[in-house]
């Protein structure tokens, strides 16, 4: 059995559109696609010519920075992007379903909303823990994709490694098991990533993103790291362009040695002030509760978590109500800022007035 006989038939048989700019290679003059011939008034880039519907510079970058062979990636714009991919390619509309762990990142229902797939929640259990067996319980024939956010936005934590192995192991010849990994930089032992499973399971799939600890969340550079089947199969139905010529310039620049450099400083600084910032706000009056994370931000139970949010917004400082998410009806989700934002936040909670 291939990971392919989980997606939709139609798309197997479906012959992918071909691009001019996939044609094009090895010419010199290019009257092929209908751009124009001149650069775009003041340009600094080569804005005129549609850009590599798979840049390999970046590509080569982006397969070494997570470890996996360039037939295993698909960048595209950011890990919203993959996820509706995925959905698209894997669910039949009006039959097929996905299965996620509430509270958990919002877009994986969005994106099965818009496909028309069925949404099987299985919520995480009470210290925001998947539990694998609740997850196989609550799976159904319909079900072609298993969303795993670790660490999951907005509860903080990190999967277990063992948790995803029981799950890849139980869901083969079954459904996709997709790891959303968008802050595994933030991790305090490193990035304890699950992307070498790769090589064992052919329906398993990672998400990464340089939208948060590489700070390009404007720049929409995501990738999808699979088994090269998924791969291509995404690349059919993945819109031609997907990579901006400024983008591509914006995420090989961020990912240079010296990129790389500034990028793990800032990480690091993360760190500290996560947990500086956690134990300030855990001494704080009106603070139930900081749930642990290993991400960029931390979610604060608090004992009026409305009147925090006021007191933070009339102060300028805007964090995200959560109250929304199951088992959160009391919580803030607060990103970690520049030290000084930081103690803004820690100021007004406080009741301190500067
Ligand atoms: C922020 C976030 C994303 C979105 O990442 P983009 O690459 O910017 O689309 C994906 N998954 C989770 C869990 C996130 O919190």
């Amino acid at each position: 059995m291939s990971v392919l006989d989980l997606a939709r038939p139609e798309l197997l048989k479906m012959k992918a559109y071909s691009s001019a700019r996939t044609e094009a290679s090895g010419g010199e003059v290019f009257l092929n696609a209908n751009e124009s011939a001149w650069p775009s008034y003041g340009e600094k880039g080569p804005f005129h010519r549609y850009p590599d519907p798979q840049p390999a510079a970046l590509l080569d970058q982006l397969a070494a920075l997570y470890g996996v062979t360039r037939d295993r990636i698909l960048v595209g714009r950011g890990s919203d992007e993959a996820i509706d991919l995925l959905i698209r390619a894997f669910c039949r509309a009006g039959q097929d379903a996905i299965l996620i762990q509430p509270p958990t990142f919002g877009m994986y229902a969005i994106c099965a909303q818009v496909q028309n797939a069925g949404i099987v929640e299985v919520l995480l259990d009470e210290q925001f823990q998947v539990d694998a067996n609740a997850v196989l319980t609550g799976m159904t024939d319909a079900v072609k994709l298993v969303f795993v956010c670790s660490p999951n936005n907005p509860s903080g934590q990190r999967v277990s490694r063992e948790t995803i192995v029981t799950l890849a192991e139980a869901l083969a010849g079954r459904a996709v098991l997709v790891v959303d990994e968008a802050y595994a930089e933030f991790a305090d032992e490193g990035d304890a990533s699950v992307i070498d499973l790769l090589d064992r399971y052919e329906h398993m799939v990672v998400l990464r993103t340089l939208s948060k600890a590489w700070a390009l969340a404007g720049a929409r550079v995501g990738s999808v790291l699979a088994a090269p089947a998924v791969i291509d199969l995404l690349r059919k139905i993945l819109p031609p362009y997907p990579v901006p010529t400024p983008c591509l310039d914006a995420a090989l620049h961020a990912l240079s040695p010296q990129g790389r450099k500034a990028v793990t400083e800032q990480v690091l600084l993360v760190r500290e002030q996560r947990r500086e910032m956690a134990a300030a706000l855990r001494s704080t009056p009106g603070v139930r509760e900081v749930l642990p994370s290993v991400t960029n931000f931390l979610t604060v139970r608090l004992d009026d978590a409305a009147a925090a949010y006021r007191r933070l917004f009339d102060a300028g400082i805007v964090v995200r109500d959560v109250r929304r998410y199951p088992g959160l009806s009391d919580a803030l989700r607060i990103t970690i800022g520049t030290p000084d934002e930081n103690q803004r936040v820690l100021a007004v909670l406080q009741g301190v007035t500067a």
